[in-house]
């Protein structure tokens, strides 16, 4: 049951272009007839029963329903304009109280009407009473329901009412033909698909309601099993494709790599030692590397990056390197050509700010493949970047970009050759997610860090006692010591975002004046923001205020100090990179998390899981089970998650079985495949496959 929706003739708002039902659906994920029947219900309500108001009553606080007559209905202050409905029955009589309501309601409420109500009861101060109940109006003896009344995942201006009639319409029009055989189904104790399907959406009274919340009830099974072997069958098929891609096999690990690996002042730890055999497996092959490198902020990717490209160039071909930022993308352009100059490999560099010249210069060496590295921003996705003979392409802080750009740089490769991709991320994705999201994903993981490190103490500071942090920023560089002051976000204007931090900038020159304090933001020109940042890395700055631009992938070892202001404003993977600036040398490093009281409940379990972890993964958990899957990954990063119903940890079993069966349909029953995949995926897996 819904709250009544209000009448039209009262929100005669002057029409704007608002969104229509079918693109709210498609925000939905549903497009097809049957990606309408495949939208099942989170939960049940159940209005198979009135209580009467007596034993409603004595339930108190769980769900019930109830229905009276009204005997008295007001519009009240206090303090807030609020309407107060009394209905009763033969027990005892209820109070109604809608805070928000249209004058419509009060005209339906007229005393003597029949009211159907259904909330939770709580004992308020004049007696028992519903705080905005879902209702409606009946005649005395109105049938209720026979079977429990779903409640469907629904989005902004899609009601459970319009929702329901629409799944209805597509179910009289849907192929219910089940993709798998009487025989499959009974080998494998399944339900058929029809009837899954129509009990879901319909259960009968009688059903055990537990069973069915649980989704442990076999209809649920049926549905959790299809969306597994659909998972299965396109992972595999997308397997399969790749190989069938070609690729330029990278097989050579010769000189440059050993001459590379002798350079390096320290050695590689040996999670780095894995994940690089791993790549190098991988680059031996004549068909497309995809990996993903994951890696805590600060555990060492850079390196092994650089390896892979030295694999590359060692076997004849070109490598490049795309970062988010320029900041970063200039990081990484000396510090590789630090290390492979003096093997005497070219590098270029390429980002949307160079002058023309410059520009032009960085081109002509990509395409006549004198450049065998090649670094930079989205720059490098534009037309006019051609490469000679593209074997790799590595992309940095991958979650940063969209999936149609990762794309377009590996149609960069030699013509009918797919390049090499490695994909780079310090924001980890628990393992059974990346599975859940990404069809096809090789992934390497580096669970250690360099040794050496001293763990970065994280404390909470109220904003209030900024003086004593400003003091332990002075004592911090008198001991020789850097420190970052990293200014609030404020998502709503860039204009005061830049604002604060030359407020910030300003206020902090001015409390240290034996200290040097310098500024990098976005707005500055990259040039400007590379003589800042020169300047921090050679300690002539100690004290350097920044703006997000530094979230990711700044590398200055001598900064163990990080304050960020407002941090009850960021997001745990925010925080996580930002703090991941300091702990990069010897020095034991902190970091001040400066927020103004009184914390929120999540912002508070954000700041206190700083606090207790440094480990990414760690975090990242934290993160999804803060905010769900569908905004932990981000819309453009995901897609519509394959996985809806089933759960890869919990539901283990059924994956076993979904992918037995796949391996056994893809070898023997193509049109089985085809009809399941059609069925679960429809459009869905061609993005799904990038
Ligand atoms: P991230 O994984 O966050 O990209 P980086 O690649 O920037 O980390 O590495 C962080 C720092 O650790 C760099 O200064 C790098 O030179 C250093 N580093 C990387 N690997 C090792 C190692 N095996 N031993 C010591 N220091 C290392
Ligand atoms: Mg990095």
């Amino acid at each position: 049951m819904t709250t009544a929706t209000p009448s039209k003739t009262e929100k005669a708002r002057p029409a704007k272009p608002a969104a229509t039902l079918e693109q709210k659906f498609a925000r939905l994920g549903m497009r097809s007839d049957m990606d309408f029947v495949l939208h099942l219900p989170m939960r049940y309500e159940d209005e198979t029963e009135i209580v009467s108001m007596r034993d409603a009553s004595l339930r108190g606080g769980s769900m019930v329903q109830i229905e009276g007559v009204i005997t008295e209905c007001d519009i009240q202050y206090r303090p807030r304009r609020q309407l107060v409905v009394t209905i009763a029955d033969d027990t005892a009589q209820v109070v109604l109280r809608f805070l928000n309501f249209y004058g419509s309601q009060t005209k339906q409420m007229a005393v003597g009407a029949r009211v159907r109500a259904r909330g939770e009861l709580r004992h308020g101060f004049f007696g028992a009473e519903m705080v905005h109940p879902g209702y409606k109006m009946v005649n005395q003896g109105a049938a209720l329901p026979t079977a429990l009344t779903p409640v469907y995942p629904a989005g902004e201006g899609v009601s459970q009412t319009v929702l329901r009639k629409a799944i209805l319409q597509a179910m009289s029009k849907v192929n219910w033909q089940d993709t798998l055989s009487p025989a499959l189904l009974s080998r494998l104790g399944l339900d058929g698909f029809e009837a899954s399907v129509k009990l879901l959406h319909n259960p009968p009274a009688e059903v055990d309601q537990y069973s069915l919340m649980e989704h442990s009830h076999p209809a649920w099974e049926r549905m959790k099993f299809d969306e597994l072997l659909a998972q299965q069958l396109s992972l595999k098929r997308a397997q399969a494709a790749r190989r069938n891609k070609g690729a330029t096999a990278l097989p050579v690990v010769g000189e440059l790599s050993a001459a590379f690996l002798m350079n390096l002042p320290f050695a590689l730890t040996q999670a780095q030692e894995r994940v690089l055999a791993e790549i190098r497996a991988d680059l031996k092959q004549d068909y497309p590397m995809q990996r993903l490198l994951q890696g805590d902020v600060g555990s060492g990717k850079t390196i092994v990056a650089a390896l892979a490209a030295v694999q590359a160039i060692d076997s004849g071909f070109q490598a490049v390197l795309m970062a988010p930022t320029e900041i970063l993308a200039e990081q990484h352009f000396r510090k590789l050509a630090q290390w492979l100059e003096p093997l005497g490999i070219k590098s270029a560099w390429l980002t949307g700010s160079l002058k023309k010249k410059e520009k032009e210069l960085a081109l002509s060496l990509i395409a006549s493949g004198e450049a065998q590295l090649v670094i930079g921003t989205h720059a490098l996705i534009q037309d006019t970047v051609q490469f000679a003979k593209l074997g790799l392409v590595v992309v940095d802080e991958q979650h940063r970009f969209g999936v149609g750009q990762r794309l377009t740089l590996r149609n960069k490769g030699v013509a009918g050759q797919v390049p090499h991709q490695l994909m780079m991320s310090a924001t980890p994705i628990p393992r059974t997610l990346a599975m859940t999201y990404y069809a096809d994903l090789e992934v390497s993981v580096i669970d250690e860090l360099p040794p050496g490190r001293t763990p970065i103490v994280t404390r909470m500071v109220d904003q209030q006692r900024r003086e004593e942090v400003i003091a332990r920023v002075h004592a911090a560089a008198l001991d020789g010591k850097q420190a970052y002051w990293v200014c609030p976000l404020i998502e709503e204007s860039e204009a005061l975002q830049l604002q604060t931090a030359t407020d910030t900038y300003s206020m902090l020159a001015e409390a240290l004046p034996d200290l040097r304090v310098g500024l990098v933001h976005g707005k500055l020109k990259p040039a400007e923001k590379q003589l800042v940042m020169d300047a921090f890395i050679r300690n002539e700055v100690q004290v350097l205020v920044a703006t997000t631009v530094i979230e990711v992938g700044v590398d200055v070892p001598n900064a163990s100090l990080m304050v960020i202001e407002h941090a009850e404003r960021f997001g745990l993977s925010q925080l996580h990179q930002l703090r991941g600036r300091v702990g990069r040398g010897a020095a034991a490093s902190v970091c001040l998390l400066l927020y103004q009281g009184p914390l929120g409940g999540t912002a508070k379990q954000r700041l206190m899981t700083m606090r207790e972890t440094t480990d990414g993964f760690e975090i990242a958990r934290k993160d999804l089970e803060l905010r769900g899957p569908g905004e932990f990954l981000g819309a453009r990063q995901s897609g519509e998650a394959m996985l809806r119903f089933a759960n890869l940890e919990t539901d283990q079993w059924l994956v076993d079985k979904a992918r037995a069966l796949a391996i056994e349909l893809l070898q023997h029953d193509l049109p089985t495949v085809e009809a399941h995949l059609q069925r679960w995926l429809g459009q869905k897996e061609e993005f799904l496959r990038v």
